[in-house]
């Protein structure tokens, strides 16, 4: 069944008693999540959706999280699953940009939810309340059936940006997304009895992949964690026993740091994965000796479902690489020319294959310019050692990784350039011990918006920053807000990142 709904029926036929989702003391067998998955797809019957349109998500990892999910999939609509964290603008773009005519949104996300449904010129939006929500499901009619569909056909668009600053919709198929799925079960040999953390946001291709599809594709079950804490984290891996931990490596470095970790038994772990940023080395030594187990690497994108690379548990696996390439996927690094690069040397990593995306959503140029002569351009340099491990060197386009999430400078810019005392701005990542990287604003002032004295500059720098922090969602708000006279600039008048960078490494990141 090319529909990847069908992953949760089949589940659910299977093992209909098993758990599916646990969050603090409530349990959802697999037969409750099918069949409010059912619900779901009777409720947008009800509405007059249909086949092939855009149904948005506004929601942190709680369980209609995965029942609209799948519910929108079951019913051959196709999923744009928002940050919850977005504001009115950002949402007003996503949903614009896919042409989405429902939002569900999940109460504290109403204000910006609605907002932006406003914006974008009346899309519908349906409340997710914590009681409400289970009688309008309950008031409409289920419906049992699973909509034919191609393989081809889109599922879900994941909104995600180039260099070209304003976010792009990958748009991913039900087989990119069905093979990507069996690719991390088959990794960690995941099985009914597991447990899986459900911290990584399900909005995000890491935890919709590798936390609930593949938990769904196998009949573990996943203990949800609605917003990251490293001491509810460990708590939840002791009263559940957590099997399997994902996450992005902010969130393996909260954990080490946390008081409560020496009085947790975290002993029922058997597999802990990471990817989304850049591992330190040390981190991954220091969390293999506290708890005992392998911590494996492995490297994707939206745009690739995502993974696209993984070190295997055992003797095989090199830390401080990515690893290999996984099952169904091709990795070559090109040049400009899109020539391989010889062995060791460093190219732009470029994929092919199961769960490469369709392409960008409604935007052929951007998807030609991603996949020119059918390998996607991740936009990363990389090399391969001798036996075939990917090392990730650089990035090629101008984005920060603060914790997991992706902060795109030019977006960040473009609010800075909004601030009436603003003349130029350049957005980059500082290192940061907890996040990876911190954002950074480097601002050259209008000559008579400059104030003189320093605590002058000191209220205006902090006044900049909340401008930032009201119009963005809260992990894109630079921390840092650095005046300088004049940025560096090239003789095309583009401003030099990279030099700036280089100015500003090592400075530290303020709250
Ligand atoms: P996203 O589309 O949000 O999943 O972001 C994808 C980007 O995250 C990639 O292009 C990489 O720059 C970065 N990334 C993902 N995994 C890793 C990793 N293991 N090491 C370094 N960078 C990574």
């Amino acid at each position: 069944m090319p529909n990847l709904a069908g992953i949760l029926t089949e589940t659910a036929g299977r093992m209909p008693d098993r758990p599916a989702l646990r969050i603090n003391d409530t349990v959802i067998s697999y037969s409750m999540l099918n069949a409010m998955s059912a619900q779901v797809a009777g409720l947008l019957r009800a509405r007059g959706v249909q086949r092939g349109d855009r149904v948005a998500l506004m929601m942190p990892n709680i369980p209609p999280m995965a029942s609209v999910y799948y519910g929108v999939l079951r019913y051959g609509a196709v999923v744009v699953p928002m940050n919850p964290l977005l504001k009115g603008r950002e949402v007003a773009h996503t949903l614009k940009d896919s042409g989405a005519g429902l939002l569900f949104a999940f109460e504290l996300m109403l204000p910006e939810a609605t907002a932006g449904a406003q914006e974008a010129g009346g899309v519908d939006v349906i409340p997710v309340n914590t009681g409400s929500f289970r009688q309008l499901l309950a008031d409409s009619e289920a419906d049992d059936s699973v909509a034919e569909v191609d393989g081809d056909d889109v599922a879900v668009i994941l909104y995600t940006s180039g260099t070209t600053g304003r976010p792009k919709g990958a748009a991913l198929t039900h087989d990119n997304l069905r093979s990507n799925a069996e690719v991390a079960r088959n990794l960690l040999d995941t099985n009914e009895n597991d447990v899986i953390f459900g911290g990584l946001p399900f909005f995000h291709v890491f935890g919709q992949t590798s936390a609930l599809n593949a938990a769904v594709l196998t009949g573990a079950m996943i203990s949800l964690l609605a917003r990251f804490d490293p001491g509810e984290a460990l708590a939840i891996i002791e009263r559940d026993g957590v099997t399997i931990f994902q996450g992005v490596p902010a969130m393996y470095i909260a954990m080490l740091r946390h008081p409560k970790l020496a009085e947790t038994d975290t002993s029922s772990l058997r597999g802990a994965i990471t990817g989304g940023a850049p591992m330190p080395l040390e981190v991954l030594r220091e969390f293999e000796e506290v708890f005992g187990i392998d911590l494996l690497e492995g490297y994707g994108l939206s745009e690739t479902s995502p993974i696209v690379s993984f070190n295997l548990p055992g003797g095989g696996r090199r830390p401080g690489s990515i690893g290999k390439p996984v099952c169904g996927m091709e990795v070559r690094m090109l040049d400009g020319e899109g020539r391989d690069v010889p062995t060791g040397e460093i190219g732009e990593l470029s994929v092919r294959g199961l769960g490469v995306m369709k392409g960008y959503w409604n935007n052929p140029e951007a998807t030609e310019a991603a996949i020119p002569d059918g390998w996607f351009r991740t936009g990363d340099l990389a090399r391969f050692d001798d036996e075939g491990n990917i090392y990730i060197v650089d990035r090629k386009k101008d984005m920060i990784l603060r914790g997991g999430y992706n902060v795109y400078p030019r977006e960040v810019e473009e609010v800075l350039y909004e601030h009436p005392a603003v003349s130029e701005a350049a957005v980059i990542g500082v290192p940061d011990e907890l996040n990876g990287e911190e954002v950074a604003a480097v601002i050259g002032l209008k000559p008579d918006a400059a104030p003189a004295g320093n605590e002058q500059r000191q209220a205006l720098a902090e006044e900049i920053q909340q401008f930032a922090k009201d119009r963005l969602a809260a992990y894109k708000y630079p921390r840092r807000v650095i005046f300088t006279d004049e940025l560096p600039k090239g003789p095309t008048g583009k401003i030099l990142k990279r030099q700036i960078r280089d100015e500003q490494s090592g400075v530290p990141a303020t709250a």
